[in-house]
C-alpha cells in the first residue's frame, strides 16, 4: 500500500512505521517483565443496580504503570500480550488477584454475600487446554465460590470456536461461574447465541449507550435487546453509562445494571474498598 504513494509520503510513512515498530518491540520485552516487577495492577469499576443504586460487583481492568512511559492503556498493551501469548498468564493472574481480594471483601462486608468480580478473558483462552484446571486451582486456593466469579467474553469467541466454546461454557456452568457477553452489539450480535449458549448476562456496548441521548433508532435497538434478554432471563448491563438522561431511559426500559463514569471510573484497590464502605453505609440506613 505504501509503495503506491508518492516518494515523499512513502518515506514519512516508513519513518513513522519504524518508530511505531520500535515502540512495539520495546513494550513487548518490557511487558514480559512487568508482572514480576509489579508494574501491573488491577483496577475495579463498580457495576450498579439501576433501580436502587446498590453495588452488585466490580469489573477488573488491568493497568500498566510503565517506569518510563507512565500509564499505558489496555487498548495498547492487551494486543501485544495477545500477540506474544502473555495474555494467558496475565488474565489468570487477574482472576487470582480478583479472587484473593474478593475473599477479603467477603470478610469485611458479610452483608454483601452476592458481590461479584467480572474478569475479561481473551479469546485465546479458548485454545488453552489448561484453562479450566487453572481456574479450579484459583477457586480452590482462594476459597471463592464460582458463583461470585463472572467471566467476560466477546461474541467472536463463540463464532470462531463454537464447539470448544460450548464445552468450556458448560464447564463454567458446572462450577456456577457466570458468563457475560461483553461489547454486545458491536460484532455479529446474533441473538441466537443468547439461548444456544449458557450466558448469564450481556453488556451492551458503550457505543449504543452514548447514542441514547440523540439517536432514537438506536434507543429502539437497546430497548429490543433488553426486552429479549429479560424474556430469556439474562441480565443486562449498560456499559459506559455517563449521564442521568441515559440512566433515566435505561431505567424506563427495565435495564437492570449499569457501569460507567456516572457511578464511578475504574478504581485502584484502596478506592474500590472505600467505594464499598460508602455504598454500603448508604444502603444500610
Ligand atoms: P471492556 O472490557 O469493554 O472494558 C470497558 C472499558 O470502558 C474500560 O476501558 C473502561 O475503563 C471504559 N469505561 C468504563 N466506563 C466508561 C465510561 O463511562 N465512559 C467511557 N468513555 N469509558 C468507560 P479500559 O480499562 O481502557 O479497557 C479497555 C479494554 O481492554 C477492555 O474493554 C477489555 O477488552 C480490555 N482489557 C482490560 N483489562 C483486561 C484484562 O485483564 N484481560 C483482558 N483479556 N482484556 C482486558
Ligand atoms: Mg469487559
Ligand atoms: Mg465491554
Ligand atoms: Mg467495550
Amino acid at each position: 500500500r505504501a509503495k503506491r504513494r508518492s516518494r515523499g509520503a512513502y518515506e514519512i510513512f516508513d519513518a513513522s512505521m519504524h518508530t511505531h515498530a520500535l515502540r512495539q518491540l520495546q513494550l513487548e520485552s518490557d511487558l514480559q517483565r512487568a508482572v514480576e516487577r509489579q508494574e501491573l495492577s488491577v483496577y475495579y469499576q463498580p457495576i450498579m443496580a439501576l433501580d436502587d443504586r446498590h453495588i452488585q460487583g466490580f469489573e477488573t481492568l488491568l493497568r500498566w504503570h510503565h517506569p518510563e512511559q507512565g500509564m499505558i492503556a489496555p487498548g495498547e498493551f492487551i494486543p501485544i500480550a495477545e500477540e506474544t501469548g502473555l495474555i494467558i498468564d496475565l488474565d489468570l493472574w487477574v482472576v487470582e488477584e480478583a479472587c484473593r481480594q474478593l475473599k477479603i471483601w467477603n470478610q469485611i462486608f458479610p452483608m454483601l454475600p452476592a458481590l461479584t468480580v467480572s474478569v475479561n478473558l481473551s479469546g485465546q483462552q479458548f485454545s488453552y487446554p489448561e484453562l479450566i484446571s487453572r481456574i479450579d486451582q484459583v477457586l480452590d486456593g482462594s476459597g471463592i465460590s464460582g458463583s461470585q466469579l463472572k467471566l467476560e467474553i466477546t461474541e467472536g469467541v463463540l463464532i470462531e470456536n463454537t464447539e470448544v466454546a460450548a464445552t468450556i461454557l458448560r464447564q463454567f456452568q458446572d462450577r456456577n461461574i457466570q458468563v457475560c457477553l461483553d461489547d454486545f452489539g458491536t460484532g455479529y450480535s446474533s441473538l441466537s447465541y443468547l439461548h444456544r449458549f449458557p450466558i448469564d448476562s450481556i453488556k451492551i456496548d458503550q457505543s449504543f449507550i452514548t447514542l441514547l441521548e440523540t439517536d432514537l433508532e438506536k434507543s429502539e435497538i437497546v430497548k429490543a435487546i433488553v426486552n429479549l434478554a429479560l424474556n430469556l432471563g439474562i441480565n443486562v448491563v449498560a456499559e459506559g453509562l455517563e449521564t442521568p438522561k441515559q440512566l433515566a431511559y435505561l431505567r424506563s426500559i427495565k435495564c437492570q445494571s449499569g457501569q460507567g463514569y456516572l457511578f464511578s471510573p475504574p478504581l485502584d484497590l484502596a478506592a474500590a474498598s472505600e467505594f464499598l464502605y460508602q455504598n454500603n453505609s448508604v444502603h444500610s440506613v
